[in-house]
C-alpha cells in the first residue's frame, strides 16, 4: 500500500531532510511516527501527499509511483489520501456542514448524495447536532473531529495525520484517537505522526522513529524511545 525505496530529500540548505529511508506499509495498518522535531515526519507526509517529491528514491503508494505521477494525475491521486493535521484547517467563514460537504463538492459528488453523506459521516464524529456551528464556535476537539470528518466523508484508503492531536487537552486527545482506531478497523490504514508518548504508550501499534532524516526504529507494539 505504501513503500518507499531508499528515499532521500534534500533542501537546498541544510543537511538532507530524509536520508536513505526505506519502508513498507500493509493495507490496513495503524502506524504511528515519531521523532524529535526537524527529523523529517512532515516531509515524509508530504511526499506520501506528492506536496514534495523525492530528490532521489521511489514513494509507492497504491501501486503509483508517487513522485512520477503526472501533475494533472495529482487531484485524482489525492482523493485516495485523507489528510489531517494539527491547525485543523477548516474554512473559517463556512458552518460546519459546508467544511464537510466541501470535500465532496470538489470531486463533484451530486447535491442529493452529500445531504445524505454529511449528516452520516457527522454522527460518525460525534457531531450531528452541531452542523450550522461555525469553527470558532467550537472546541479544538469539536473542530479536529470536523477536520476528521472532512478527511474521511471521500472514504480514502488512507489517512495520514500530522500531529492531529498537538492542540489538544487529554481528554479530547483521546476521543480523536478512539475514533482513529475505530476508523482503522474498519480498513483505512492510518499513519500518524505524533510527539505523545501516552497514546504511543497506551495503544500498541507499531512504531516508525526518526532521527536526523533516517529510520532509526521500526517496532510492532513499539514504545516512544526517547530522543537522547
Ligand atoms: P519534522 O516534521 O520531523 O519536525 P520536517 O520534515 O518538517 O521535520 O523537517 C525536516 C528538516 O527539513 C528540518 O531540518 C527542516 O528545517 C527541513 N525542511 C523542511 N521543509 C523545508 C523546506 N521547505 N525548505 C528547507 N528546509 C526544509
Ligand atoms: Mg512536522
Amino acid at each position: 500500500m505504501i513503500v518507499l525505496e531508499n528515499v532521500s530529500k534534500s533542501f537546498a540548505t541544510g543537511a538532507p531532510a530524509l536520508n536513505g529511508v526505506s519502508l513498507k506499509i500493509r493495507k490496513g495498518e495503524f502506524v504511528f511516527v515519531v521523532g524529535d522535531s526537524g527529523s523529517g515526519k512532515s516531509t515524509l507526509i508530504k511526499l506520501l501527499l506528492r506536496e514534495l517529491t523525492p530528490t532521489s528514491g521511489t514513494v509507492i503508494v497504491n501501486g503509483q509511483d508517487v513522485g512520477k505521477l503526472r501533475r494533472w494525475r495529482i487531484p485524482k491521486f489525492r482523493r485516495q489520501l485523507g489528510i489531517v493535521f494539527q491547525d485543523f484547517r477548516l474554512l473559517k467563514d463556512r458552518n460546519v456542514y459546508e467544511n464537510v460537504a466541501f470535500a465532496q463538492r470538489i470531486i463533484q459528488v451530486p447535491n442529493r448524495e452529500i445531504k445524505k453523506n454529511v449528516p452520516a459521516i457527522l454522527s460518525v464524529v460525534g457531531l450531528a447536532g452541531k452542523y450550522k456551528a461555525k469553527p470558532r464556535q467550537l472546541s479544538g476537539g469539536e473542530q479536529q473531529r470536523v477536520a476528521l470528518a472532512r478527511a474521511l466523508i471521500n472514504e480514502p484508503s488512507i489517512l495520514l495525520a500530522d500531529e492531529p492531536t498537538g492542540n489538544l487537552d487529554p481528554k479530547n486527545t483521546w476521543e480523536i484517537m478512539k475514533l482513529l482506531e475505530e476508523i482503522n478497523k474498519n480498513g483505512t490504514t492510518v499513519l500518524m505522526v505524533t510527539h505523545n508518548r501516552d497514546i504511543v504508550n497506551t495503544m500498541k501499534k507499531r512504531v516508525i522513529t526518526m532521527k536526523k532524516g533516517v529510520i532509526v526504529s521500526d517496532e510492532e507494539e513499539g514504545e516512544y524511545i526517547d530522543e537522547n
